[in-house]
C-alpha cells in the first residue's frame, strides 16, 4: 500500500508468512516506533547495539532495513493531532514485525491507551515477558539467579475486554436490572459494572503459544495461574481449558503434576513437560520463596499484568524487563516501562528493557546468533559494573554512565 508519511526503505525486503512460518530475508524491513519521553534516548542507543550485533554475527551478510512508523506524540505532530494513525497499523499488518518505545497514555478522559489499542486492533493476543536475572543486577532476593520464567499473559480478554458501565449511567442501570431481576444476582445499587469474558478460544490460543514455546526451548513446566477458586467460570475455566489443550494437542510431550506423582514417583521423565496450576495469590508468594519451581507461566490478562511487574522487580525491575505482544505472526516488541517523562532527553535512563526486547525480536526472526551476541555483551557490561543511574544507586563500586555511553560499552564488548 502507499503511505503518506511513512517512508518504505528501498534497500529492504518484506518479512512474509508462508505455510505457517515466518519467511525472513537477509535484509528484512523491521518497523520501529520511537516512543515518547525517554523513547528517543533508549531507541537510539538500542538500535546502535542491535545493528552492531547483527554486523558482528553475520559480517554484512545480513542487515536490518529499519522503517520508522509513528504513534504517540511524534505521530500527533506529523499527522495533525492523530496519535495513532491508520497507516502505522497498516504498516504493521504489511511488514509483520516491529519494536516500540513507550507511549504516553493520559489518565482519564476519552483517550484510549495506545498500547491497548495496538494489542486489540492487531489481535496481538499473547503478551510475552521473559524474566531472568543477569549477574550483578541489583535484586531484593537473596537468590535472584533462581528466577528464570517466561510469562504468557492473555492480552485481549478478561476485564481488559473493555465491557464496562459507569455507575449511574442508563447502561449500568439496564445491566443491573437484568442481573438482579432475571438472573437473581445481588449487589449494591448503582454499582459501576465491569464484565470479565474469558473464552475457550482465547484461552487455548494463548496456552498453545506457551506450550509451543516450552517445547521449542526445552523448558520443564507450564503453570496455569488463575483465580479459579473464586471465579469458577472464567479463571477456573481458563485452567480447565488449559489442561484440556495440553492433553488433546500436546499429550505426547506433557504430563500433569498429578501424573508426575502417581505414575513417576515425583521424578520428571525425560522429554516430558509438566503441566500444573497455581492459584494467583499463592503464586505471588511462590515466585518470591521458591522461584526455581516455575518455568513457563500462562495466565489471564489481569493476573498477568500484576505478576509480570512483580516478578520483574525480583530481577532488577521494569528498567530491564523485556516484552513482546504477539498474535498469529504479527509481533510488536516493546519496552515494558513507561515514558518516564522527567528523564526525557537527558540521556540518562537504562535502555535494558528495550535492548532485551530487541534480543527477543532477533530470536523471533530466527537470528539467534545476533541475539546471543547482544545479550552476552549486555551481560558482560553489567557484570563489569558499567550501568545507568538506576542500577548505580543500588550497586557498590559501579561506574555510572549515560544511556549512549552504556550502548558504546555494550558494543565494545560484542
Ligand atoms: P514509568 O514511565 O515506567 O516510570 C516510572 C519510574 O520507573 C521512573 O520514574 C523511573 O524511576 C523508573 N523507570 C522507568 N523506565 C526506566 C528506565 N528505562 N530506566 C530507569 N528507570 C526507569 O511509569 P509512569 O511514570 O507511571 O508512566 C509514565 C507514562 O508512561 C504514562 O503516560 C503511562 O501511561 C505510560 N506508560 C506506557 C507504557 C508503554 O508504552 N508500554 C507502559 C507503562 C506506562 P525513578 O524515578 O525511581 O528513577
Amino acid at each position: 500500500m502507499a503511505y503518506s508519511k511513512i517512508a518504505v526503505p528501498s534497500e529492504g525486503q518484506r518479512i512474509t508468512t508462508r505455510e505457517g512460518k515466518l519467511n525472513v530475508p537477509d535484509n528484512p524491513i523491521l518497523l520501529w516506533i520511537e516512543g515518547d519521553g525517554i523513547g528517543p534516548d533508549i531507541m537510539t542507543a538500542s538500535k546502535r547495539i542491535w545493528d552492531a550485533a547483527v554486523q558482528k554475527a553475520y559480517g554484512g551478510q545480513r542487515k536490518i532495513a529499519w522503517m520508522e512508523i509513528y504513534a504517540g506524540e511524534k505521530a500527533a505532530g506529523i499527522f495533525g493531532g492523530d496519535y495513532f494513525p491508520a497507516e502505522s497499523l497498516q504498516a504493521i499488518r504489511e511488514f509483520v514485525v516491529g519494536i516500540k518505545g513507550p507511549l504516553t497514555t493520559p489518565v482519564g478522559g476519552g483517550f484510549r491507551s495506545l498500547n491497548v489499542a495496538l494489542r486489540k486492533d492487531l489481535d496481538l493476543y499473547a503478551c510475552i515477558r521473559p524474566v531472568k536475572w543477569y549477574p550483578g543486577v541489583p535484586s531484593p532476593l537473596r537468590h535472584p539467579e533462581q528466577v528464570n520464567v517466561v510469562i504468557f499473559r492473555e492480552n485481549t480478554e478478561d476485564v481488559y475486554a473493555g465491557v464496562e458501565y459507569k455507575s449511574g449511567s442508563p447502561e449500568a442501570a439496564k445491566v443491573e436490572k437484568f442481573l438482579k431481576e432475571e438472573m437473581g444476582a445481588r449487589f449494591f445499587d448503582n454499582s459501576g459494572i465491569g464484565i470479565k469474558p474469558i473464552s475457550a478460544f482465547g484461552t487455548k490460543r494463548l496456552v498453545r503459544k506457551a506450550l509451543d514455546y516450552a517445547v521449542q526451548n526445552g523448558r520443564k513446566s507450564v503453570t496455569f495461574v488463575h483465580k479459579g477458586n473464586i471465579q469458577k467460570f472464567t479463571e477456573g475455566a481458563f485452567m480447565q481449558w488449559g489442561y484440556e489443550l495440553a492433553k488433546d494437542e500436546y499429550g505426547s510431550v506433557t504430563i500433569t503434576e498429578q501424573q508426575l506423582w502417581d505414575e513417576f514417583g515425583g521424578k520428571q521423565p525425560a522429554g516430558k513437560i509438566i503441566v500444573k496450576d497455581r492459584i494467583a495469590d499463592i503464586m505471588f508468594q511462590q515466585m518470591l520463596l521458591r522461584p526455581s519451581e516455575y518455568d513457563v507461566i500462562a495466565t489471564p490478562n489481569l493476573n498477568g499484568d500484576y505478576l509480570s511487574d512483580a516478578v520483574a522487580a525480583e530481577v532488577g525491575g521494569v528498567g530491564i524487563a523485556p516484552g513482546a505482544n504477539i498474535g498469529d505472526f504479527l509481533a510488536v516488541f516493546e519496552a515494558t516501562h513507561g515514558t518516564a517523562p522527567k528523564y526525557a532527553n537527558q540521556d540518562k535512563v537504562n535502555p535494558g528493557s528495550l535492548l532485551l526486547s530487541g534480543v527477543m525480536m532477533l530470536n523471533y526472526i530466527g537470528w539467534g546468533e545476533a541475539a546471543k551476541a547482544a545479550e552476552d555483551a549486555y551481560t558482560k557490561t553489567v557484570a563489569d559494573k558499567i550501568v545507568t543511574y538506576d542500577f548505580a544507586r543500588q550497586m557498590d563500586g559501579a561506574q555510572e554512565v549515560q544511556t549512549s555511553e552504556f550502548a558504546s560499552a555494550v558494543i565494545a564488548r560484542l
